[in-house]
C-alpha cells in the first residue's frame, strides 16, 4: 500500500445567486477564447446573463452544443474544436456530462478547463478526473488527470430552477461520500486523488453528510419554489464542493462500484447518477453490517428525500438474478472502487446484499408510515 497521503481541489470556487454573470471575468485570468459547452436546454438558460459578464470582460462568446453523454467520440470532437479555433480554455457548462467531456477534452487538447454546472446534481464539476460512457449510458472508464479545473463556478439561481431531480440526486451522490470515504479510511485502499486519503478529505466528506442531514428537506422545498434559500447554499456547496473533494481525497468504495455495475443493466437506463448511487450505498451498508438503527435512519432519510432504496425503483426485482449477478460482477472486478472496503468482497456477497436490501427498505418504511416502493420503468 501507498504511504502518501493526496489533497486535490479546483484552483478557485465560486458558487452564489446569479454568479453565472460573473464568469467572464472569472475566466478572464485563465484565457483569451474561451470554448462553452452546453446543450440547447442550458444555453437557453445561460446566453443572456453569460453574454453580458462576457462583454464586460472583453472576451467572445463561441459555444459548441452537446448530446446526452460524455463518449470517446464527444471528447475527441470537442478536441478537433479546441485546435480548428485556437481556443485556450474550454468551459463544460451543464449536467456531470458535458463538464466531464470538457475536462477530458481540455486535457487532451493541453489547454485550461472550467466547469460550470447548472444543477448541484453530482459532485464531478470539481474533480481532477471524468466519467466515460457508451452511446447508451453504460459506464466504460474513469479518465484521470494531472489537474482539477481551474475554476468551479455554479450559480444558484439557476440550480433553483432545475427540476428538483437534478438536486435529489446530487444529495444522494453526496450522501454516499460519507459511507465510501469512512470506509477508504477504516482499510489499507487509495482515494481517487492517488494516495492515501487526507484527514481533510475524510472531514470534508462528513461535513457534507451532516449539512445534507440537516438542510437536504428544506432545501428540497426551496426548489420546489424555485427560490435561493441559506438551507438551498448549504445543500449546493454540500453536494458540490464538499462532496467533491471528500470523493477525490477521502475515497470512493462499494457505493460507486455498484453504480457503475448497475449502468450495464437496461432496466435502470434514465435514472439519474445519484439515484443509482444511493443503490450502493444502501447496498453498502448491507455489505459492511453496519448498526441496524444506522441502516434505518438512511432508509427513512433518503425515502423522504426521494431517493430509490429498493431494486423495484430501479426496475429491478430480486428475481432478476442474471442480471444481479452481472451488476455484482462488473462491481468487483479488479480495480474497482469496491476493494477499498476494508475486508475482501466477492460478486456472492454484493449479490446477497442487493437482494437484502429489498425486503429490508419495504419493511423499514411500513413501520414509518412512508409509502411503498414504485416500481421504475425504464424509458426510451
Ligand atoms: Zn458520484
Amino acid at each position: 500500500m501507498t504511504s502518501v497521503s493526496v489533497l486535490a481541489s479546483p484552483s478557485r470556487y465560486v458558487q452564489g445567486k446569479n454568479a453565472i454573470a460573473e464568469l467572464g471575468s472569472h475566466l478572464k485570468g485563465l484565457g483569451t477564447t474561451p470554448l462553452l459547452v452546453a446543450d440547447d436546454i442550458v444555453w437557453g438558460l445561460v446566453e443572456s446573463t453569460l453574454t453580458e459578464g462576457f462583454t464586460t470582460a472583453g472576451l467572445a462568446v463561441t459555444r459548441v452544443g452537446f448530446g446526452r453523454f460524455a463518449t470517446p467520440a464527444s471528447v475527441d470532437g470537442l478536441v478537433d474544436t479546441i485546435r480548428s479555433g485556437g481556443h485556450d480554455v474550454i468551459v463544460g457548462l451543464g449536467g456531470g456530462s458535458a463538464i466531464d467531456a470538457a475536462k477530458a477534452a481540455g486535457h487532451l487538447a493541453g489547454v485550461r478547463w472550467a466547469s460550470v454546472p447548472t444543477a448541484a446534481s453530482s459532485d464531478a464539476p470539481t474533480s481532477a478526473l471524468s466519467v466515460i460512457y457508451t452511446e447508451d449510458g453504460e459506464f466504460i472508464e474513469y479518465r484521470f488527470f494531472p489537474r482539477n479545473p481551474d475554476l468551479v463556478l455554479i450559480d444558484t439561481q439557476l440550480v433553483a430552477g432545475a427540476p428538483a431531480r437534478f438536486l435529489i440526486g446530487g444529495i444522494g451522490d453526496a450522501l454516499a461520500t460519507w459511507i465510501e470515504a469512512r470506509a477508504t479510511r477504516r482499510g489499507t485502499g487509495t482515494a481517487m486523488a492517488g494516495g492515501r486519503p487526507t484527514l481533510a478529505g475524510t472531514a470534508l466528506a462528513e461535513l457534507s453528510w451532516d449539512i445534507l442531514w440537516e438542510n437536504a428537506l428544506p432545501a428540497l422545498d426551496a426548489v420546489r419554489a424555485k427560490v435561493v434559500t441559506p438551507a438551498l447554499e448549504a445543500v449546493v456547496e454540500a453536494n458540490t464542493l464538499l462532496s467533491g473533494l471528500g470523493f477525490e481525497s477521502g475515497g470512493l468504495a462499494a457505493a460507486h462500484a455498484i453504480h457503475n455495475g448497475l449502468t450495464a443493466a437496461p432496466q435502470t437506463h434514465g435514472l439519474t447518477h445519484g439515484e443509482k448511487v444511493n443503490i450502493g450505498s444502501v447496498t453498502q451498508l448491507v455489505l459492511e453490517g453496519a448498526p441496524t438503527d444506522e441502516i434505518e435512519a438512511f432508509i427513512v432519510f433518503t425515502t423522504k428525500v426521494g431517493l430509490p432504496n429498493t431494486l423495484t425503483e430501479i426496475g429491478l426485482t430480486t428475481g432478476d438474478l442474471t442480471e444481479l449477478r452481472a451488476v455484482a460482477e462488473a462491481a468487483t472486478v479488479e480495480g474497482e472502487t469496491i476493494h477499498n472496503l476494508p475486508f475482501p468482497v466477492t460478486a456472492d456477497q454484493v449479490v446477497d446484499a442487493l437482494v437484502a436490501i429489498e425486503g429490508l427498505s419495504r419493511r423499514v418504511r411500513a413501520e414509518h408510515g412512508l409509502p411503498e416502493p414504485v416500481k421504475y420503468v425504464a424509458g426510451h
